[in-house]
């Protein structure tokens, strides 16, 4: 009678590992479906300020939107620190509205660089 509860032992014990394995695919699956889901209507980007006017929102996107610089027409997608670094490096406008323009951005973004700065210290 001794190989009796030896082979319900055996046979419990793999069942036993199974669990878990189940257990963690059940968890992921709603974190993946729900990160498509999320509304992020809460999350609103504040399009303010000197940096947005140098620009037109051509495709609502609530993250990363379509714009077109008024200066030179050139069409990218992003936030506000990508259309500083376009006003700032990139754009090909050298009419004096836009040196005035760029050299407020410049500031701005320098202005930004310098309270991040602060944070990290
Ligand atoms: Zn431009």
């Amino acid at each position: 009678m001794e190989g009796g509860p030896a082979a319900a032992n055996a046979r419990e014990s793999p069942a036993q590992g199974a669990v878990p394995r189940v257990g963690l695919a059940a968890t992921m699956q709603p974190a993946t479906s729900g990160r498509k889901s999320r509304p992020i209507s809460t999350f609103v980007p504040s399009r303010v300020g000197e940096v947005w006017q140098q620009v037109i929102v051509v495709n609502e996107h609530q993250v990363n939107p379509r714009v077109e610089c008024i200066h030179c027409a050139h069409q990218f997608s992003g936030g506000v620190s990508r259309i500083k670094l376009h006003i700032t490096e990139q754009c090909l406008s050298n009419t004096a509205t836009f040196l005035g323009v760029k050299e407020k951005v410049k500031a701005i973004a320098e202005a930004d660089k310098a309270k991040k700065r602060q944070k990290t210290e």
